[in-house]
């Protein structure tokens, strides 16, 4: 069943405005936010309109920071006004916890409007506070594909207005990570029949065009050409010949349709060309289609939700698409691996010994670690163009889920020195990851009398940090890699502002990463 890009219904358009809250105003919008500090002040109350009233209810009932309230106003009770006082010492997470709640709210009747403002604040968490709430609108109002026969209809939300009597300075940046989250949630809640690897790959080829992005598909046979023996050891067990590893570079200058000539020529570097420029990062993603475990097969309650085991590649894809939406200065690869994990005569199976893109030699435990055979052989693709750093994204271990829950996401790095920078931007985004330890011995628990390495450990202990400890074979000690393993990929009742079970994990976090500077250069060669 083909489906197609939803590039018209990423975003909701959202417009700036200085002009203040009045009662003319609000009678123009379906819904309106304010937005208030802690303790707003009786004359802040009472420049809103039916500000009096809104303070009562929020007394009366004894509302804390974060809560709501709501009165329907206008002659026609056409208008939903929502105030809220946002918690003063509230983290990122916190912050985008609340717009969720708040977003749900103002979305429940279906407004064709929206307008958010302030009132009383004094200090910056006015700005902070409007970028949350309209991430978590943008989230709420978002729209995966349906199959139904007779969809329900709705009234799509036309624009978000925000009044402000100044700029918002991170509203491109909300914008930018909205959007690829809601690419990413939207792959990733595909039916697996629709998103297997052909239909995959036509959405990337089709996005790759629209966005003048530099594509190409490293199907099976050219794989086994360049010796890629782990991905082609789990995508050998499937029906059709097409899964393989996607490539898209986008460099910066390289015009996209629709950019105004003079943008393109304020972005674009001396020198600058497509291909022309070493990538300053590659993003690497996991992306089986579906895992039914293979020969050692999973049950139904495990495999239930496997068409969610591509998410990494997902993620990868949203965040380079919100890089390229933000013009960003940063030459950027995204290396995808593709293919489903199936059970058959030729599926791979335990003892079957492998040798990979790099030489390594695997023996294989477990058919359902195939995440981290296709990643090794991804990997040492993307550092073939010897990228200043590597990201990768994958659904990866139940380990992972078992150490940390679904609130946050694994962090593992061959730079230990940046620990402190990778969980700031975790904290930062609101994408919350933890460092797990890296330490070479661990790798004893990897070693095979037969091979090179062990697929996995027989007994699944500490399997998420031995994964880690496997992939990092497969990245040249000389670039600094970051490996996420997305724990907080999906959860029951969403996470943060977003309430969809599948979060799209990561890209936010990957933008609050590299606007952070990661990888840092090292001392000797700062300027
Ligand atoms: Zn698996």
């Amino acid at each position: 069943m083909p489906t197609r890009l939803p590039f018209g219904s990423l975003l909701v358009p959202v417009r700036l405005s200085r002009a203040r809250l009045t009662a003319a105003k609000l009678a123009r919008y379906s819904c309106a936010i304010v937005l208030l500090p802690p303790a707003p002040s009786a004359d802040d109350w009472a420049a809103l309109p039916h500000g009096g009233l809104l303070r009562d209810l929020y007394r009366r009932k004894g509302r804390k920071p974060g809560d709501s309230v709501q009165l329907k106003v206008g002659p026609r009770a056409q208008t939903s006004l929502i105030a809220t006082c946002v918690a003063e010492t509230a983290s990122t997470f916190e912050r985008l916890q609340c717009a969720g709640r708040l977003a749900r709210l103002a979305l429940e009747g279906e407004p064709e409007s929206v307008l958010i403002t302030t009132q009383g604040w004094v200090a910056d968490g006015a700005d902070a506070a409007l970028c949350a709430t309209v991430a978590a609108i943008q989230a709420a109002a978002f729209r995966f594909a349906s199959f139904k026969s007779n969809p329900k209809s709705h009234v799509p939300l036309a624009h978000i207005d925000i009044a402000t009597d100044h700029g918002l300075a991170d509203l491109d940046m909300t914008l930018a990570t909205s959007a690829g989250n809601n690419l990413a949630r939207w792959l990733t809640a595909l039916p697996p029949n629709t998103l297997d690897a052909a239909g995959y790959r036509s959405l990337l080829q089709d996005l790759a065009r629209r966005l003048n992005l530099d594509f190409k598909f490293y199907g099976e046979a050219q794989l086994k050409r360049l010796g890629a023996g782990a991905f082609l050891a789990v995508s050998q067990g499937n029906a059709t010949r097409d899964a393989g590893i996607a490539y898209l570079a986008y460099r910066p200058g390289v015009a996209a349709p629709g950019d105004a000539p003079e943008r393109i020529a304020s972005r674009a570097t001396p020198g600058s060309a497509r291909g022309a420029a070493a990538p300053a990062v590659a993003l690497v993603g996991k992306g089986i289609c579906f895992d039914t475990g293979g020969t050692n097969l999973k049950s139904h309650k495990s495999m239930l939700d496997m068409h969610t085991d591509m998410e990494g590649s997902a993620v990868a894809l949203g965040s380079l698409y919100a890089l390229h939406r933000l013009r960003s200065p940063l030459a950027v690869d995204c290396w995808l691996a593709i293919t489903e994990n199936r059970i058959g005569p030729l599926a791979y199976k335990p003892q079957d010994v492998i040798r990979a893109h790099n030489g390594t030699t695997i023996q294989i435990i477990h058919t359902d670690a195939e995440g981290r055979m296709v990643l090794a052989d991804t990997l040492s693709l993307a550092a073939s163009r010897k990228p200043r750093a590597i990201i990768d994204y994958a659904t990866l271990t139940g380990a992972c889920v078992n150490a940390l829950t679904e609130r946050y996401s694994g962090a593992f790095t061959n730079r230990p020195e940046a620990r402190e920078l990778i969980e700031a931007a975790g904290t930062g985004s609101g994408e919350r990851v933890w460092c797990f330890p890296m330490d070479a011995d661990f790798d004893s628990d990897l070693e095979s009398t037969v091979a090179d390495v062990l697929q996995c450990a027989a007994d699944g202990k500490g399997d998420h940090i031995l994964a880690a400890r496997f992939l990092n074979r497969f990245v040249p000690k000389e670039i600094p890699w970051l490996h996420l393993d997305l724990a907080a990929g999906t959860r029951h009742g969403g996470l943060g502002h977003i309430a969809t079970e599948i979060t799209g994990f990561g890209v936010r976090y990957t933008l609050d990463l590299l606007r952070r500077g990661w990888p840092a250069k090292p001392k000797s060669q700062s300027t």
